[in-house]
């Protein structure tokens, strides 16, 4: 008797009883596909737009080691209201500055006596080649130093810039990052205890025109030979969730920092894989920090409708003191871990390897080494082919083996070409709406 198994997984008894229709399911199977679907879908989807509440300027007495969303919103408010501030203008060089030198003096009025904080301003010149050529002058950047114990062999950077494009307020690119950066500043600073190691603050004046400001600190000021890391905060969007979307390169113990530390975790490899092989055609200060100062570091951005982006409707209005407070709560744990734990003196050592990383609906984060993750990879790959092959021949005979194997490979294939040819649409569709832009 041929050995064979009825549609519902009994062995046959005999030959009438073979079904050789393998693709049959229960009536319900189909429905319970698309319930999981929609409540995965649905379930990220409403995951996204959770933020935390923005602390008050009431709890400021009852937390004041805690970063408070709606100081850092008034802050923010100010920044906005002097309009867009393009390198160059008096918005950007005068009012800006101004502004952010006065909160800058508070600051320090404001610090426990422990702490020492060094203000600096740097006007810098400069040129480098990246892409294209860049020559610039006299740009203004603002920089805050919270000297650490180690005598400032080890220092972190956080950076951000306060100018925008001409077309817009620039709210969340990147007036909301000075925002964080200037409340994380207020906190630390009031500490009892100095950090172990240094804190350096980059407000860039110099990011849009681009990426001017961050190269002239990094190549030119006395402050940068020290720093091992940096958290750099930028914006592609407005308002929602900061996303984790490059890391490193290499230097897999600044994810797991992050792992660690952040109580609100949002991030994806696949970013940092597109950015970093060169897709997409923009930049921020991260590649500067790493191709003229040789540094590690983590890139942030809040990517939430990024149809604001660049544009008048990047405005204050969309934004809420949620989303400082989110951004703030997350920076504040990773600098302070970062500042206060081994990994800046050994980040030489540390170097080895790269890390997969992702959030799971923002509730935990998961990393695990690159080759950790290839070794997955192929398991779930041959698994999955093996354990597909193996029910398919259990039903249809095993002596039906040459059939099976064609039929894999056709699927192979055909999966391969209709990857070729999407993406081959898509480009096409560019290419004719670029040529229709440009027209
Ligand atoms: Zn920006």
């Amino acid at each position: 008797m041929e050995e064979a198994l009825t549609r519902t997984g009994r062995r046959a008894k005999n030959k009438e009883d073979y079904d050789p229709n393998i693709h049959r399911l229960p009536w319900y199977a189909g429905w319970l596909l698309i319930a999981l679907v929609a409540f995965c879908g649905t379930g990220s989807y409403l995951t996204f737009f959770i933020l935390p509440s923005a602390l008050t300027l009431t709890n400021l007495g009852l937390h004041p080691f805690a970063f408070n969303g709606a100081r850092s919103w008034q802050t923010l408010r100010q920044l906005e209201a002097l309009g867009p501030r393009p390198t160059g203008s008096r918005a950007n060089e005068v009012l800006a500055v101004q502004l952010l030198e006065h909160e800058f003096s508070l600051v320090n009025a404001s610090r426990n006596a422990a702490q020492e904080v060094l203000y600096d301003k740097q006007i810098v010149s400069g040129a480098y080649v990246r892409i294209g050529a860049s020559v610039y002058r006299r740009v203004q950047n603002l920089i805050v130093k919270i000297v650490g114990e180690d005598d400032d062999r080890h220092a972190l950077l956080l950076n951000c810039h306060f100018d925008s494009v001409a077309s817009s307020p620039g709210a969340s690119d990147d007036g909301a990052s000075c925002a964080v950066m200037l409340e994380l500043i207020r906190v630390l600073s009031r500490e009892p205890r100095k950090p172990r190691h240094s804190i350096v603050f980059l407000f860039n004046g110099a990011e849009e025109t681009p990426l001017q400001g961050s190269h002239g600190f990094i190549t030119g000021h006395r402050w940068a030979k020290n720093v091992r890391a940096f958290i750099n905060l930028e914006s592609a969007g407005s308002g929602g969730k900061e996303l984790l979307f490059q890391s490193g390169p290499g230097h897999p113990w600044l994810i797991e920092a992050y792992s660690r530390a952040v109580p609100h975790p949002f991030g994806q490899t696949i970013g940092e894989e597109i950015f970093q092989l060169g897709l997409i055609p923009s930049g921020t200060d991260f590649a500067i920090f790493h191709e003229f100062g040789h540094i590690p570091g983590l890139d942030f951005a809040h990517i939430f409708n990024g149809y604001r982006y660049h544009t008048q409707y990047d405005s204050i209005a969309y934004l809420s003191p949620a989303v400082l407070q989110r951004t703030g709560d997350n920076m504040l744990a990773l600098v302070r871990l970062l500042a206060n734990g081994n990994e800046l003196a050994e980040s030489a050592n540390r170097a080895v390897g790269s890390d997969v990383y992702f959030d799971f609906l923002g509730l935990f984060f998961v990393t695990y080494s690159t080759t950790e993750g290839s070794i997955f990879n192929v398991i779930i790959s041959l698994g999955g082919l093996l354990v597909g092959c193996w029910s398919v021949l259990a039903i249809v005979g095993w002596r039906h083996w040459p059939c099976v194997a064609l039929e894999v490979l056709h699927g192979c294939v055909a999966t391969l070409v209709g990857s070729i040819v999407a993406l081959l649409f898509n480009l096409g569709i560019a290419f004719m709406l670029d040529r229709t832009m440009l027209i």
